[in-house]
C-alpha cells in the first residue's frame, strides 16, 4: 500500500494530521479519495459498519477516552468474528463537537491500538463538526467460507465463548450513581473481539454464528429467526462473570462473545486453553415455530426485553 498523500492545510486537515501524528504505522495509505485493497484471491469481501454515539451508548464519564475508541473499534470488528471473517482494513468517521477536539489525540490512542491488536491497517475515513460524539468504524474483512446467522439445523449444539453480565452490570452501576465492579467496567471498556476465536471455531465445524451486541436472549433471537428454529438454553449452562445473575446475564448487551452452533462437540479445554476464555455448550437447536426457550432447573422462565438502539 502507498503512504499518506500530502495533506493541505485547515482545521479539518490538522484533525487528520494529528490522528495520523498518534496513529503512526497502523494508518496505511490515507489522503487519496478513496482506499485500495487487496483481498485475496479466492476470498470474499466480508464488510461492516457500526456506530458508537455519544449519550446512546456511552455517557461522559463513564469512560476515558481511549477507551470510548477502543471498544468503538472493538463494536466493528465483532461483527467480522460473527462472519469468521479475517479483518483487512478499517475506516473511521468521526462528528466531533469542539469540547471533543482536546481528547481526540487519547480517542485516536484508543482506536489505533484496537486496529495494531488485530494488524489491521486504517486506510481512510472523515471528520466533520457535530453537536454530539460520535463514531462510525466500517470493517473490511475476508473470508474463504464465511459463518451466517440462518444456517443453524435442528439438532445442533449451541455454544457460548466467554462469560456474560459485565457491561450490564457496569451500567446498572453507574446509572445507580456508583463505581462499578472492576471487573464488571473492564468487561464494558475493553472488549475483546473474538476474530481468531470464530476462525478456529469455523475451522473445528461451527455452522452459523452470532456476536452477542444486544444480550443473549435477543441475539439468539435474531439467530432463531434467521435460521427459522427453536433454540433451547438452560440457564444454569450459561456462565456468568461475578456477581451477576443468568437472568441479568443473557439481558447484558455489547458483550461481543459469540454464539455459535455445532454438529458435534467441540474441544473446548483445547480452545480455552489457547484463547483463556470457556467455550461451553449452552443449549440445543430443534425445529419448530421460531422461539428462543430458556429454562432453569427443567421450567421454562420469561425472556427478558432485549436491547433495541431505536426504542429509547
Ligand atoms: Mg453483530
Amino acid at each position: 500500500m502507498p503512504d499518506h498523500s500530502r495533506l493541505a492545510g485547515g482545521a479539518e486537515f490538522d484533525a487528520v494530521r494529528a490522528l495520523l501524528a498518534r496513529w503512526g504505522s497502523v494508518a496505511k495509505g490515507i489522503g487519496d479519495d478513496a482506499a485500495v485493497l487487496d483481498v485475496p484471491r479466492g476470498d470474499s469481501l466480508v464488510a461492516s459498519v457500526d456506530a458508537t454515539i455519544e449519550g446512546r451508548h456511552f455517557r461522559e464519564g463513564w469512560l476515558a477516552p481511549e477507551e470510548i475508541g477502543y471498544r468503538s473499534a472493538t463494536a466493528a470488528l465483532s461483527d467480522l468474528a460473527a462472519m469468521a471473517a479475517r479483518p483487512l482494513a478499517m475506516l473511521v468517521a468521526l462528528t466531533l463537537p469542539e469540547r471533543w477536539r482536546p481528547r481526540l489525540d487519547a480517542l485516536a490512542d484508543g482506536l489505533g491500538e484496537a486496529a495494531r491488536e488485530h494488524g489491521l491497517p486504517i486506510v481512510g475515513g472523515n471528520i466533520s463538526n457535530a453537536d454530539e460524539l460520535s463514531i462510525t468504524i466500517t470493517v473490511l474483512g475476508s473470508a474463504r467460507e464465511v459463518l451466517r446467522r440462518n444456517t443453524l439445523s435442528p439438532g445442533d449444539a449451541l455454544w457460548l465463548t466467554g462469560a456474560l453480565g459485565g457491561p450490564g452490570a457496569a451500567i446498572r452501576a453507574w446509572s445507580n450513581g456508583s463505581a462499578p465492579h472492576e471487573a464488571h467496567r473492564a468487561r464494558f471498556s475493553r472488549p475483546s473481539a473474538r476474530i481468531h476465536e470464530a476462525r478456529w471455531l469455523a475451522a473445528a465445524g461451527a455452522t452459523a454464528a452470532i456476536d452477542v451486541s444486544d444480550g443473549l436472549a435477543a441475539d439468539l433471537g435474531q439467530l432463531a429467526a434467521a435460521s427459522g428454529v427453536i433454540v433451547d438454553v438452560e440457564l444454569e449452562r450459561v456462565p456468568l462473570v461475578v456477581g451477576v445473575s443468568a437472568e441479568q446475564a443473557i439481558a447484558s448487551g455489547e458483550e461481543y462473545e459469540l454464539v455459535v452452533g455445532a454438529r458435534g462437540d467441540f474441544e473446548a479445554t483445547a480452545f480455552t486453553e489457547r484463547f483463556g476464555i470457556p467455550l461451553t455448550r449452552i443449549g440445543a437447536v430443534r425445529a419448530g415455530v421460531v422461539d428462543v426457550v430458556l429454562t432453569r432447573a427443567g421450567s421454562r422462565v420469561a425472556n427478558p426485553p432485549g436491547y433495541d438502539h431505536l426504542s429509547r
